[in-house]
C-alpha cells in the first residue's frame, strides 16, 4: 500500500465474504462519495439516493439489458456507517461468476478495487476507529478460540484505548504544569509538585510494565500456548500426547527413542489453545538423528510457556529428573511435573519417591507442581489439562488488559524508556524543559497505539496491508 492509497477518497468496492466458500449468500460493498450512485446505476428497484440510511431494498443488478442477479442492498448513509462514508451492500447469491460479473460492472461504473484493509483503513482515517481497535478487528476476524475472542473484542470494544487514554490525560495534564513553570521563565515557580509526579510516574511505570508483561499471555492466547512435553524415552510422551488428543497421531511404542522428531499438536480446551509439542527423549546418545531430537527438545522449551516433564517411579531416579528440569529452568517457565504410570506403582514407595523431588523442585521454585497420573487414562489425564488451564488463565488478574500485538509492545517499551528518562531526570535535577521534552516522547509512544499522533504512513501502510481484501 502506497501513501496515495491511503489518502485517496474515492468510492472502493470489494467482496466482503470469503471468496470461493460455500455459503448461500455473498456480500459486496461500496464505500466512498460515489457509493450510492454508483449502485443505483447498475441498481433496479427503488431509487437508493432517496432512501433512509440503514434499510433494505429489494431489487435486481442489471448490465445493460441483462439480469445478472436479484439482490438486497444495505443502505449506510455516512457518517453512520463502518467507514464513516456512503456505505453500500449488495447480497447476492453466492456464485463466482455473478460476484465477478457485479464486481466489474461496478468498477466500470466509478468504483475502484479495494486494497487489503482498505475499508478499515478508513474508519480509522475517518474516526470510525482508533488504530488498536482497527488492528483488534483483524484479530477478531483471526480469532479461533474464546480466550483470543475474548481479547480482541475487549480491544475492539476501546477497552485498551480507554486505559491508554487515562494514562495520556495524567501525562498530558502534568506536562502542561511544567510547561506553565517554563512560561514563568525566570521567576522560579514550581506549579507541578514533585513527589506527588514522581508517585505518578511510577505507578505509570509500573502499569506500562504489566501491559509489556501481558504480551507474553496474549501473544500465547492468540497463536496457542506452546507447551513442551519432555521426558526420558519411553517415560510415557507419545501416550500421552495421544490421550490429549483423542487420536493415534503420534508413534507410540515400546523401542526406546522412537519419537525421533517433534510432532506437534493444536488442541483447544476450554477456550484455550495449546500447541502440544512432543519430543525427542532425553537420552545421552551417540546416535546422531536423535542428538539432533535432543537439541531441537532444548530448543522447543526454549520457546515454551509450559514444560511438562514426564518421569515414573520404576525408570526414573529422583536425581535425574531433578537434574534435568534444573537444566531446563527458566524464569516464567510454568513447570508441571507428570509422574506417570501410577498404575504400575504399588503406591506405597512413589509418594517416597516424590518427597526429594517436591523439596527440591517445588521447593527450590524450579516447578509449580506434581500431578500423578496414567497416561493411558483419560480420567486421570483429565486433572493434567484443568491444571493447565487453570494455570494459564491465572497469568492475568480479571479485568486486567492484554496485549496482543507486538507493535503495541514495541511502542510501550519505548514508552517505559521515556518514562525512566523522566524518572531519572528528577533525580539529577534535570531542567523543565528537557523533562517536558522526555514527558513528550512519552505521550507520543502511548499515541502511536491508538493513533491519536500522527502516526507514519508507512506503519499504517504495514498495519491495513495485513488484512484481507473487503476489510
Ligand atoms: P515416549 O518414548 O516417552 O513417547 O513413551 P511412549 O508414549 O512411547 O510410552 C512408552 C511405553 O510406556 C509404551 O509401551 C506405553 O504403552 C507405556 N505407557 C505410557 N504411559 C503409560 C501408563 O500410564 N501406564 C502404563 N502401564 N504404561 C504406559
Amino acid at each position: 500500500m502506497t501513501t496515495s492509497d491511503i489518502i485517496s477518497s474515492d468510492t472502493i468496492v470489494a467482496l466482503a465474504t470469503s471468496p470461493g466458500a460455500n455459503g448461500a449468500i455473498a456480500v459486496i460493498r461500496l464505500s466512498g462519495a460515489d457509493a450510492i450512485a454508483i449502485a443505483n446505476s447498475v441498481f433496479k428497484g427503488k431509487d437508493l439516493s432517496k432512501q433512509e440510511t440503514h434499510t433494505l431494498h429489494f431489487g435486481t443488478i442489471r448490465d445493460g439489458d441483462v439480469i445478472i442477479d436479484e439482490v438486497v442492498i444495505s443502505l449506510f448513509i455516512g457518517p453512520n456507517s463502518y467507514t464513516k462514508e456512503h456505505v453500500v451492500e449488495i447480497s447476492t447469491h453466492n456464485s463466482n461468476y455473478i460476484i465477478e460479473r457485479i464486481l466489474s460492472l461496478l468498477i466500470r461504473h466509478g468504483a475502484r478495487a479495494a486494497k487489503a484493509g482498505e475499508f478499515t483503513l478508513r474508519a480509522y482515517l475517518n474516526g470510525g476507529l482508533d488504530l488498536s481497535q482497527a488492528e483488534a478487528v483483524a484479530d477478531l476476524i483471526a480469532s479461533e478460540n474464546k480466550a483470543s475472542h475474548e481479547i480482541a473484542m475487549n480491544q475492539l470494544r476501546g477497552g485498551i484505548s480507554s486505559e491508554l487514554q487515562r494514562m495520556r490525560e495524567q501525562l498530558i495534564n502534568f506536562t502542561a504544569l511544567l510547561e506553565l513553570e517554563l512560561d514563568f521563565g525566570e521567576e522560579d515557580v514550581e506549579f507541578a509538585d514533585r513527589s506527588e509526579f514522581l508517585a505518578l510516574i511510577g505507578t505509570l511505570k509500573e502499569h506500562v510494565t504489566q501491559l509489556i508483561n501481558s504480551f507474553e499471555y496474549g501473544n500465547a492466547i492468540k497463536n496457542g500456548v506452546p507447551v513442551a512435553i519432555i521426558g526420558k524415552p519411553n517415560a510415557g510422551k507419545s501416550t500421552l500426547l495421544n490421550t490429549l488428543l483423542n487420536e493415534e497421531r503420534a508413534i507410540v511404542s515400546d523401542i526406546a527413542g522412537t519419537t525421533r522428531d517433534t510432532i506437534e499438536e493444536m488442541m483447544t480446551i476450554d477456550g484455550v489453545t495449546f500447541r502440544f509439542i512432543d519430543t525427542a527423549g532425553l537420552r545421552e546418545t551417540l546416535d546422531t538423528i536423535e542428538a539432533i531430537g535432543v537439541a531441537r527438545a532444548k530448543e522447543k522449551v526454549a520457546a515454551a510457556k509450559v514444560l511438562l516433564y514426564l518421569y515414573d517411579s520404576l525408570n526414573n531416579t529422583a536425581e535425574e529428573v531433578i537434574e534435568q528440569v534444573k537444566a531446563f529452568h527458566r524464569e516464567g517457565l510454568i513447570t508441571i511435573l507428570v509422574r506417570n504410570k501410577i498404575d504400575l506403582e504399588g503406591g506405597y514407595f512413589a509418594n517416597d519417591f516424590d518427597y526429594q523431588i517436591k523439596a527440591e523442585l517445588i521447593g527450590g521454585g524450579y516447578a509449580d507442581e506434581i500431578v500423578a497420573l496414567s497416561a493411558k487414562d483419560p480420567a486421570s489425564v483429565a486433572r493434567l489439562t484443568s491444571s493447565l488451564v487453570e494455570r494459564i488463565r491465572g497469568l492475568v488478574s480479571d479485568n486486567q488488559q492484554v496485549i496482543t500485538n507486538i507493535r503495541h509492545v514495541e511502542a510501550l517499551k519505548l514508552a517505559f524508556q521515556s518514562m525512566e528518562d523522566v524518572d531519572r531526570g528528577f533525580q539529577i535535577g534535570l531542567s523543565g524543559d528537557l523533562l517536558a521534552s522526555h514527558l513528550r516522547d512519552a505521550l507520543r509512544h502511548i499515541g502511536t497505539i491508538t493513533g491519536q499522533i500522527d502516526v507514519d504512513r508507512d506503519i499504517l501502510g504495514t498495519i491495513f496491508g495485513k488484512f484481507c481484501i473487503g476489510k
